[in-house]
Parts: structure tokens; sequence; C-alpha cells
């Protein structure tokens, strides 16, 4: 009886290595490199000075850069208790898209944003003490 002595079947788990300079990821399923690799792709990196995070997807940048930094804008749709909220500029057009939805314009959104917020100041200064001192305009001073 001849035994086979190849074990040229790949018994062997062989270790793929990521290929990105000063990457220590190793794996023994080639095809998870791919999918690792474009990880690596990060394209997005967060304007804030000095910081260093970056992402390969945008909207986890908006994410950030809003949260961490308070960049970039965030719209939230006003009308009728929706709440619908979003960040970055590049959202504006789906907001206005979203906003066509409820038939009303961008314009119309911040008009519903000064009321919400009046609203809310409303409701701190009922809980609150009067406020003392009149925010007069300033004389004008030739
Ligand atoms: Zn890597
Ligand atoms: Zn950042
Ligand atoms: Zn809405």
């Amino acid at each position: 009886m001849a035994s086979l002595h190849g074990n040229s079947n790949g018994q062997q788990p062989t270790l793929v290595r990521c290929p990105g300079a000063g990457c220590t990821w190793t794996s023994t399923t080639p095809s998870m490199l791919g999918r690792h690799v474009r990880g690596h792709d990060r394209s997005y990196a967060c304007s804030a000075p000095g910081c260093t995070k970056a992402y390969n997807r945008k909207d986890a940048l908006n994410e950030h850069e809003w949260a961490a930094h308070g960049l970039n804008s965030i719209w939230i749709c006003y009308f009728g208790g929706c709440k619908r909220k979003g960040y970055g500029l590049a959202n504006k057009s789906r907001l206005e898209h979203h906003l066509a939805g409820h038939g009303i314009s961008c314009e119309q959104n911040c008009e519903l944003e000064e009321q919400a917020k009046s609203a809310a100041a409303d409701a701190n200064m009922a809980s609150g003490t009067a406020v003392g001192g009149a925010d007069e305009e300033d004389p004008a001073d030739e």
C-alpha cells in the first residue's frame, strides 16, 4: 500500500498578509484580504486641525466631524414633529428631497426651526426667572 505523502491540497493554511505599509494584519482566509484592504481606504480624512481620524465612508466621516468637532451642518426636519436628521452639507439636497415629501421648502423648515427654538426658549423662561437686563440696542454713537 503506497501512502500518499503529498500535502499539496493545502492542508496547511496559507497565511495571507496585508501589503499595507506597517500593517500587521494576517489571515488564513485569503478572501478576507480584499475586505481588509478596502478598510485601509481612508479617503475621508477628518478636516479638524490635529485630528487624525479618517474613514472610508463619507457618512461615517460626517458623523464623526459633527459629533466630535461640531463641524458640518446637521439638518433636522421640524415638520410636524418629524425630527428626521442628517449630517453634512452634502445632505442638503437630501433634506430638500425629504422636505418635498412634506410639501414644504427649506425656508419653511427654517421657520419651523425658529418656532421650535422660541418654543423651547419660552418653556425655559416659564420655568426660570424673568429676563433681567433689557437687551437694548446701542445708542447710535457717531
Ligand atoms: Zn492592512
Ligand atoms: Zn476628527
Ligand atoms: Zn420630515
